[in-house]
């Protein structure tokens, strides 16, 4: 447990009144005992309008305020027209006693506009690409069938090769689009219930000949007693065939990609989870990509390597991890160069609106 004398960071006051972040002491009731000249301009009131005030009064979009003890917590809200990365950790005295709370508010305004603007340019970017791009799958497809006259082998080989690789812009510029709705939360729901056996079975059964050309097999285990869950059967099959897909093409060759599902009550807790896992025996995650593979458009360093052909745009895991987490899931992953990476999600079986978050599990 980390130890903050509280005494010796209020000496420190002169110091704190010429910091750009936001930091406001309170007591162990969560009573503002002080607060420096940035934490006043964000919170946008006078010092003498905070401090005597309860924190919770304050800042009442910080989540988790009083009660968090983990230092490493941090959330993201809007407060006054700014946006703020704020944290709260307790402190506590020589003799190990809380004395009160330290938050710290960080302005993170021009970042998040930074990234609304980029997200509001893909996805322009996105929309104005697949019509166009519809027009030329369609014109290239009635070329291939020789609806303008019969094509020689040449003519027959371009054609091919122009929709292959259409095609492959057309599941780009999708994914796009998907993943800024999600983004967005414009995701497009089919109420209604995933058999979960069921898709992971198709899902497999699809993929598998994928596997085999390297020699790979796909192994899959589903407890009997899984219920249908409440998610729509395209996100889950988005889910389950991304990370089937990334699986097959980092694992080695002659590896086995493993399935499992199984259900969960998480501690007696009433509501059920279920818990998929899916994993390899492939190259691995370096650990210096670990934290950044949820990322978007982040491709691990050893996609660089010869024998593995991806030419993925580095969307899969965020759009992945994305799905997971509307439907109140959690996703994380255990991966070692060399031996394999296993990816696990955990979603309630219960329609989102009526559940609480699963809890975080790594
Ligand atoms: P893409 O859409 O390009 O496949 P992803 O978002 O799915 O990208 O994955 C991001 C990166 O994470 C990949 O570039 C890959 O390097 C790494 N990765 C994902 N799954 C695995 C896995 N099972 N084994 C090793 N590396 C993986």
């Amino acid at each position: 447990m980390n130890v903050y004398p509280a005494s010796d960071l209020a000496q420190s006051q002169q110091i704190l009144e010429h910091l750009a972040d936001g930091i406001i002491f309170s007591n162990q009731n969560g009573y503002i005992s002080y607060a420096n000249g940035a934490a006043c301009m964000m919170v946008g009131r006078p010092i003498s309008e905070i401090v005597g005030y309860p924190i919770t009064d304050i800042l009442t979009r910080l989540p988790l305020l009083a009660s968090s003890a983990d230092h490493t917590k941090s959330s993201r809200f809007e407060l006054n027209g700014r946006y703020l990365r704020g944290k709260a950790v307790v402190l506590y005295n020589q003799s190990n006693e809380a004395e009160g709370i330290l938050t710290t508010l960080h302005d993170i305004t021009a970042e998040f506009e930074l990234e609304q603007s980029k997200d509001s340019f893909l996805q322009t970017i996105s929309h104005e690409l697949r019509t166009p791009l519809t027009a030329i799958k369609g014109y290239v497809e009635l070329l291939s069938t020789g609806a303008s006259g019969t094509l020689n082998d040449s003519q027959k080989m371009f054609t091919t090769t122009i929709q292959r690789n259409v095609n492959r812009m057309v599941q780009l510029i999708n994914s796009l689009i998907f993943a800024s709705s999600i983004k967005a939360g414009r995701l497009e729901y089919i109420t209604g219930h995933t058999d979960l056996t069921q898709l992971i079975d198709q899902i497999s059964r699809e993929l598998q000949p994928t596997a085999a050309e390297d020699g790979q097999k796909i192994v899959v285990e589903v407890a009997k007693e899984i219920q249908p869950l409440h998610v729509d059967p395209i996100h889950m099959a988005t889910i389950l065939e991304e990370l089937i897909t990334n699986s097959i093409k980092f694992n080695r060759p002659g590896g086995t990609v493993r399935v499992t599902a199984v259900p969960d009550t998480m501690n007696g807790n009433a509501q059920t989870y279920i818990i998929v896992s899916v994993s390899d025996e492939g190259i691995g995650i370096d650990p210096a990509d670990q934290s950044h593979i949820f990322e978007e458009f982040y491709r691990a360093t050893h996609e660089t390597e010869s024998h593995i052909r991806t030419r993925g745009l580095g969307m899969g895991l965020s759009i992945v991890r994305a799905l997971v987490e509307t439907y109140n899931g959690r996703i994380w992953f255990k991966s070692t160069p060399g031996q394999g990476s296993t990816f696990t999600f955990i979603i309630p079986n219960q329609p989102a609106e009526e559940v609480t978050p699963a809890p975080n599990i790594t």
